[in-house]
């Protein structure tokens, strides 16, 4: 956090910051103004400039907190509250750009290490303070805007250390604070890696992969987030709590799981142990055109059953390849699959792989479209600010299903999306996370922004999600509940579930102040 008390160095109201704005292709932006009712954007209300109420807390709480945390760590400025007010889906970017953003916290407090973690929650409790924790600030589904005002803003960025490395059992403890990118650099100072390479890769943190089940690029290899969690320690207002000291173990249900994914409702996570491997001697990307997706999910999933199975595997549906290939000049037709492989002898594995890709119809494209897919693995987010620039507008939403379903979820959700975009709307669609028995589906939707886009869209993620419980698929594969998907999360998993929730949250917050209105429903 700079001195103004910023979080990170992503943009304000936007991913990336100005200087490295990335331009859309002007084969991209040509389709978009003959397909959408481009709305050129107001001109976006810099931080320094959006105006708050002052600091409504009380001044006993304030000093309370400041005696903890130290007077220069409770940052009051309208800047730094404004950063830590919501997260980064396109209806927070929309607000920020507007210079209102939802409902900002009181103070942010940033406190140094796990005790002053515990004893800030102390003084929450005491004082019934609602405490938001915040990690990189990139939650796209509401978790970090609470339904109760009033709140502080538990701001980690302090706790950004390497604590322990195990290189003998292949585990490191991180702390929480930590974003992605400097713990990579810590780690790859002893050879290893984590291998977890989500898009908001930039500036999301390791608490913040663990509190939301996240799940990265390269998940077909490394798997998801929670799979490399060995063990956590959780601050609570009820105080610390140490899970996991084995590499597996029958001692009774696995306290671990309960936490991972519980995005700050049950308690605050200050380190994360996790599996990591030795940095990869090679790593090798390529590409493959398949004539539909219907064969291209039909190969992808002969390789996530039976393997061998590529580190990276996506298949992007007929559409998302035809914009894809607007983007770049190609025209190739059909659905682009690109195949990633790191480790140590890549290419006996690819050349696995390449027999049953081709042997399902695949057509090799070479290792040239799988580098550009590396070369721009983390570009999605900045086209969305320039797609938001051009005065379109674009969101993304995901789910997961059972391969049996996997193609009518596919078809389902795309047409609710368009049924509630009747003006016309691109969806684009992809898999991007294989699992033996199912995969995830990844949709990004571009469209006219009309009048009132966060209603718009609102409306059209209400449909989409209608769609995705009906076709029996989860709310949710990596983004998180959050506030945004909470109805459907009740719903997924039932009164019993619910009533357990809420037990479990009332006896480790008794005064109810974590992420009040967050996933719990
Ligand atoms: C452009 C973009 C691309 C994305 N791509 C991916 C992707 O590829 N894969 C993926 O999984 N997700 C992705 N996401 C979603 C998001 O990055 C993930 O949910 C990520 O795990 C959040 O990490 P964070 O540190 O930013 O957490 P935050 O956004 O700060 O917090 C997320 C939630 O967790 C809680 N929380 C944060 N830290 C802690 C902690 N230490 N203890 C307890 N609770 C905590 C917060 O209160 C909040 O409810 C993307 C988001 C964006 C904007």
């Amino acid at each position: 956090m700079n001195e103004r008390g910023e979080a990170s160095t992503a943009g304000w109201a936007r991913w990336g910051t100005a200087e490295a704005a990335k331009e859309l292709p002007d084969a991209a932006r040509k389709l978009l103004a003959q397909v959408l009712d481009l709305t050129p954007p107001p001109t976006t209300v810099p931080l320094a400039e959006v105006a708050l109420p002052d600091c409504e807390l009380d001044g006993a709480v304030l000093d309370a907190l400041r005696q903890v945390v130290g007077d220069g760590h409770v940052v009051t400025t309208a800047p730094a509250r404004a950063r830590h007010a919501a997260g980064m889906s396109t209806p927070d970017l929309l607000r920020d750009r507007l210079g209102r953003p939802a409902l900002a916290p009181q103070a942010v407090l940033r406190p140094a290490d796990h005790a002053e973690v515990l004893a800030v929650l102390d003084v929450c409790s005491r004082h019934g303070v609602a405490v938001v924790p915040f990690g990189g600030g990139t939650s796209v589904v509401g978790g970090l805007t609470p339904t109760a005002a009033g709140h502080v803003t538990v701001d980690l960025s302090r706790l950004d250390h390497l604590v322990a490395v195990d290189p003998v059992s292949r585990t490191a403890t991180l702390q929480a604070g930590l974003p992605t990118p400097r713990a990579a650099e810590l780690l790859a100072a002893h050879g290893l890696t984590l291998g977890h390479v989500p898009q908001s890769y930039e500036y999301a943190t390791i608490g913040g992969f663990a509190a939301t089940r996240s799940s990265g690029q390269a998940s077909a290899g490394y798997g998801r987030f929670e799979d490399m969690v060995t063990a956590l320690t959780v601050a609570t207002p009820r105080g610390t709590l140490r899970i996991g000291r084995a590499p597996a173990s029958a001692a009774g249900p696995d306290l671990r799981q309960l936490f991972l994914g519980s995005e700050g409702t049950l308690g605050i996570i200050t380190d994360v142990t996790v599996r990591v491997r030795p940095l990869p001697a090679q790593s090798h990307y390529e590409g493959w055109r398949f004539e539909s997706f219907a064969a291209g999910l039909e190969a992808v999933r002969r390789l996530a059953q039976d393997g061998p199975r590529p580190t990276v595997l996506r298949l992007s549906d007929e559409v998302e390849t035809m914009i894809g290939a607007a983007g770049s000049g190609r025209s190739d037709g059909g659905c682009l699959l690109i195949a990633g492989y790191e480790g140590g002898d890549v290419r006996a594995t690819a050349d696995a792989a390449a027999g049953v890709l081709a042997a399902h119809g695949g057509v090799p494209l070479g290792a040239e479209a799988g580098q550009q897919w590396a070369r721009h693995r983390f570009d999605a987010p900045y086209l969305r600010d320039a797609l938001l620039d051009a005065g379109a507008f674009a969101e993304t939403l995901e789910t997961a299903a059972y391969w049996s379903t996997v193609p009518q979820v596919h078809d389902r959700v795309r047409q609710a999306i368009l049924d509630a975009l009747p003006d016309g709307a691109l969806v684009l669609g992809h898999v991007s996370h294989v699992y033996e028995t199912g995969a995830s589906l990844y949709f990004t939707v571009i469209c006219s922004p009309g009048p009132d886009p966060i209603d718009r869209w609102r409306t059209a993620k209400a449909a989409a999600s209608d769609a995705i419980a009906a076709a029996g698929a989860t709310i949710t594969h990596h983004h998180g509940v959050g506030a945004d998907h909470r109805t459907w999360y009740a719903t997924e998993i039932g009164e019993v579930a619910v009533d357990l929730l809420r037990t479990v949250k009332r006896h480790l917050d008794p005064a109810g102040i974590l992420n009040p209105g967050i996933l719990v429903p």
